[in-house]
């Protein structure tokens, strides 16, 4: 097992789409405040910390200095 580290700074959405909890669907909500539109599509972030709280009202400026960040594997496990 490797540590994988990004670079400071890197913008939310590079961190959320590195993020093995970085999910998105394409799906909208009816009102939109808070939440976070790439390519059309809803991000959120699916870990059991976060989710079960806020759900789908997500913003991918809380990846910018997350704890739970877990890199996503680049490869296939073989
Ligand atoms: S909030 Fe944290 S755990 Fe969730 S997608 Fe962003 S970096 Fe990953």
């Amino acid at each position: 097992m490797g540590l994988v580290t990004l670079p400071a700074g890197i913008e939310p959405e590079a961190r959320h789409r590195a993020c093995w909890y970085g999910r998105r669907t394409p799906h909208l909500p009816t009102e939109l405040s808070i939440h976070t539109i790439e390519d059309g599509e809803l991000l959120y972030c699916a870990h059991p910390m976060l989710f079960p709280i806020v759900g789908y009202d997500f913003a991918t400026r809380n990846c910018e200095s997350c704890d739970y960040f877990k890199a996503r594997r680049s490869t296939p496990a073989r």
